[in-house]
């Protein structure tokens, strides 16, 4: 007998690209209930179940579909770190070979998982060590979500991933559609259960994305604001040019009439001789006026380079000191896994080739209280 060649078909469909409202389209689309959607991301995030046959309420012509057509991939741990505070790196490695990293930052109650959005960037803020990688490509829903599920197999029962923030490599706002997925599913009551006050999205000033955002995602935002006169941020983050102070400061207002504490979160790099004189915490006071803000400062990480310095101890008390006296709530961020170059601005891949497999699709309930 002659023998035939089955035509071999790649599965096109990861699943983990999907939040609820894509699922529920995808099956529509197959003519399908929506209620499928719920039925599978169940299956997958809580009864860790990635084997399409064990789906025992679906249909088994829709079971044998989903076998030939999708498959379920998050990225790989390539490396792990930890440092001394018990702060976790990892770089990942996706499909195409490329790495991104993820950090946990374990504290008092809560366990906040930092997740990166982009290989590279493409914003070139200039006291930041991703931006010197230029950019690569925006990661999928599945990479995004990956970050979480791999890091919350990793860490196990014991540690907790309770929080969220867009802030590893990457402007979120740039990969718009890809961020908002992820962001659904974190919050999914099916999935992780994260609150929207514990997810936040973290942008350098995309105006009209950070519109499209407050449209559609009532996440928490914080936005890199790092100076108050256009002139220098201009510099420091040359995407004011485009969406200067002006225009960035109404969409905060904007997005602070939805936010979860109708609060938005200012982010301030303190760099010395720079941003940090008493006439810049002026302006600070000034700007923030008519928005319902909260300041973060965050002591700047040097990296090579790179001729910046970190404003002193006493200039970052001093600004803090001041803005808190005028009604803004201001914090100094702690600087954490210092010895793993894990702080902000710090995900610049240096890694090396330890594979190991943990791509176990076991997820973890609902978040624990606020
Ligand atoms: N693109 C997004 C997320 C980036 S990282 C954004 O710009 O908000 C999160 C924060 O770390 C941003 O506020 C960023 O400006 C800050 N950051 C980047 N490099 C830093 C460095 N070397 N030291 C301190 N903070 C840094």
């Amino acid at each position: 007998m002659k023998s035939v060649q089955e035509p071999v078909k790649t599965p096109r469909f990861n699943l983990l690209d999907y939040d609820r409202k894509g699922l529920e389209a995808f099956f529509v689309a197959l003519g399908e209930k929506p209620f499928r959607a719920t039925q599978v991301l169940k299956w997958l995030y809580q009864e860790d179940v990635s084997d399409f046959d064990e789906m025992t309420n679906l249909s088994k012509s829709l079971r044998a579909y989903l076998k030939e057509n999708c498959y379920l991939a998050t990225p790989e741990i390539v490396v792990e770190q930890i440092a001394s505070d018990g702060t976790r790196k990892w770089a990942l490695q996706t499909s195409c070979g490329n790495r991104i990293e993820t950090v946990f930052i374990p504290e008092e109650g809560r366990g906040t998982l930092c997740v990166s959005s982009q290989i590279g960037c493409a914003l070139a803020c200039t006291f930041c060590s991703t931006a010197q990688q230029g950019f690569n490509r925006n990661l999928t829903t599945a990479e995004i979500i990956g970050q979480v599920i791999v890091a919350q197999n990793r860490l196990g029962d014991t540690k907790r991933i309770t929080n969220v923030v867009m802030m590893g490599m990457g402007e979120p706002l740039l990969n718009f559609d890809n961020v908002v997925a992820a962001m659904n599913l974190m919050m999914d009551d099916f999935t992780f259960g994260l609150s929207k006050r514990r997810v936040t999205i973290s942008t350098s000033g995309v105006v009209p994305a950070m519109y499209r955002l407050t449209q559609v995602c009532d996440v928490s935002l914080a936005v890199s604001l790092h100076a108050v006169r256009d002139e220098l941020r201009d510099e420091l983050v040359p995407i004011n040019k485009k969406y200067p102070l002006k225009e960035l400061m109404d969409a905060c207002r904007d997005n602070a009439k939805i936010a979860p504490r109708r609060t938005v979160t200012f982010e301030y790099v303190m760099l010395d001789g720079i941003n940090d004189s008493m006439d810049d915490a002026r302006g600070l006071v000034k700007l923030l006026k008519n928005v319902p803000a909260k300041l973060n400062l965050i002591p700047f990480n040097p990296f090579p380079n790179n001729t910046y310095r970190c404003s002193s101890k006493e200039a970052i008390n001093r600004f803090k000191v001041f803005l808190n006296d005028a009604g803004i709530v201001t914090t100094v961020r702690k600087t954490r896994g210092e010895d793993i170059d894990a702080a902000c601005g710090q995900l610049v891949g240096q890694v090396e080739d330890k594979s190991r497999r943990h791509l176990k699709l076991k997820l973890v309930g609902s978040e624990s209280a606020a």
